[in-house]
């Protein structure tokens, strides 16, 4: 349990960790790139200002405009290792080191040569379209069907004369006799009914001498016979209700029991239940007729499947799990009450990423028997009550084309928590930062709701790398929607700034003061 609630909270560290190294590496990674770049484009702005000093202050000179589309202008210049440390004139950081230049048109789109890409082996994938289902793997125990259980008491005191069942584990039938028990109160009562037949005296006698003989568990039969054939019994012998199997014994050899003791306990194995704990966050892709493949370490290479049919309206607080019931049929008696199986749970999913009709929809059950399903309206063969319809769309409506779902794989997508972003190639070697709205997620990518189209590719290896170049420049990344120049802006302005990304989508203020 305890396990499994950690790994939960791996993906967070593992993606903070990452984000780290990624920072690091990016900075060292793209130092080079980043100065050879800013050499190259230094060159041009060169040409256009006289003074680097003066780059994207005041001046806003034709040159500019002119060598608009081959080169953009330098917009700001940021610290490579300290993000939001930004300045309008080429300098050193608080740390020492030179400031790389940001260039107006750059904008998200990042560019990679291919020598960068290889030493941050970004690599990309297809997004496609293709089945997904979603898989829970989880333990569970096989417990008796509860509703196959007798318990055998004795009504009557006495002691116990003969015992035919006399271990456990004897597979019974109805009917079978279990114990034959002695018992004085009980010659004494049938003396009794006797007694008032043959006095004629009072009907109301009779039938409280014979209700008593009921009560004390003689069939009516037996009382029957007794009116009949006047032949009293100081024993009884108790038999067993269902067909099962005796699992406990409380009883011995000529021992004493009093009324309400418990002599037996019967159960029928040719069905077992298996509880299975479902964790809140996985509850989603279990419902109600699901089929469920369970297995057993005890019975290597076999597996058995029964239908959920049952989903615990409470939640355990101290397991956070959920208890959902399985009915498995057990004929062989192969599975033993108390086992632990593994159970897998595979809930094909449709285009919104919900599970998909398990087949038992419009159907009907019963309230107190969920096992009973039938294709109409009726009765419950059990108890007689009115079946009622299990909700949703029965499956003949379902396509095949519905479960083809746009997947994108799990490693491309970057989540903060908030939002989600995947690095699309949009040309060779150039990536822009997409926000993307996804379903839950499958098992080894999330189907996309919004933001991909078939065929893009995403970065699924390096993309944290690419997001921390972003993050460096200043620009839009993942954990800064609007980029971290306007936070920097003010501070250049002389305002203290908070070190926060501005909440609203406003452009930053600060550098258009600057050039205006
Ligand atoms: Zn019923």
């Amino acid at each position: 349990m305890n396990l499994k609630s950690i790994s939960t909270k791996r993906p967070v560290l593992i993606a903070l960790a990452m984000l780290v190294v990624a920072t690091l590496s990016a900075f060292l990674l793209f130092r080079n790139s980043s100065q050879e770049h800013a050499t190259y484009r230094q060159d041009n702005a060169d040409r256009a200002k006289k003074a680097p000093g003066q780059v994207a202050t005041t001046e806003t000179t034709n040159d500019t405009t002119a060598q608009k589309t081959d080169s953009p202008r330098i917009e700001f210049y940021t610290s490579t290792m300290m993000p939001g440390e930004v300045s309008q004139t080429p300098r050193k950081d608080s740390m020492g080191m030179e400031m790389v230049p940001v260039y107006e048109s750059e904008g998200s789109m990042l560019e990679l040569s291919e020598h960068a890409r290889a030493m941050a082996s970004v690599e990309t994938a297809p997004v496609q379209r293709r089945k997904m289902s979603r898989e829970i793997r989880v333990v569970g125990k096989v417990q008796y069907n509860e509703t196959a259980l007798a318990n055998i008491t004795t009504r009557v005191e006495g002691y116990v004369e003969r015992l035919f069942v006399d271990y456990t584990g004897i597979e019974v039938k109805p009917g079978d006799h279990l114990v034959e028990i002695y018992s004085p109160d009980l010659l004494v009562a049938q003396q009794e009914l006797l007694v008032a037949l043959e006095s004629q005296r009072n009907p109301t006698v009779v039938e409280s001498a014979k209700r008593k003989l009921l009560l004390w568990g003689l069939t009516q039969e037996q009382v029957d016979d007794l009116v009949r054939d006047k032949k009293v019994s100081d024993r009884i012998t108790l038999y067993s209700p269902i067909q099962g199997t005796v699992t406990e014994k409380m009883v011995v050899q000529k021992a004493m029991v009093k009324p309400g003791e418990m002599l037996y306990r019967l159960a029928n194995l040719e069905s077992v239940w298996v509880y299975l704990d479902i964790y809140e966050y996985e509850l989603p892709w279990v419902q109600y007729g699901q089929m469920v493949e369970i297995k057993s370490e005890a019975l290597p290479g076999q597996s058995f499947t029964g239908r959920v049919w049952f989903i615990s309206p409470v939640l355990n607080e101290e397991t956070r799990t959920v208890k959902v019931l399985l009915n498995i049929n057990n004929t062989e008696k192969k599975l033993k009450p108390g086992m632990y199986v593994s159970a897998v749970i595979r809930a094909e999913l449709l285009a919104d990423g919900k599970p998909a009709p398990t087949g038992v929809e419009g159907q009907w059950s019963c309230p107190m028997h969920p096992l009973v399903i039938q294709p109409q309206a009726g009765q419950c063969p059990v108890c007689k009550m009115t079946l009622v319809q299990i909700p949703g769309t029965p499956t003949g409506a379902k396509l095949d084309g519905e479960h083809l779902l746009l997947a994108v794989p799990v490693s491309a997508v970057l989540d903060s928590g908030v939002r989600k972003l995947v690095y699309v190639e949009k040309a060779q070697g150039q990536f822009l930062p997409v926000e993307i709205v996804t379903g839950p997620r499958t098992d080894d990518s999330y189907p996309v709701l919004s933001g991909l189209n078939e065929g893009e590719k995403v970065a699924v290896r390096g993309n944290f790398l690419l997001d921390s170049q972003l993050q460096i420049r200043g620009l839009p990344s993942l954990f800064y929607k609007e980029g971290q120049a306007a936070v920097a802006g003010h501070q250049h302005a002389g305002a203290s700034a908070p070190a926060t990304p501005p909440a609203n989508g406003a452009k930053p203020q600060g550098h258009d003061q600057h050039k205006h």
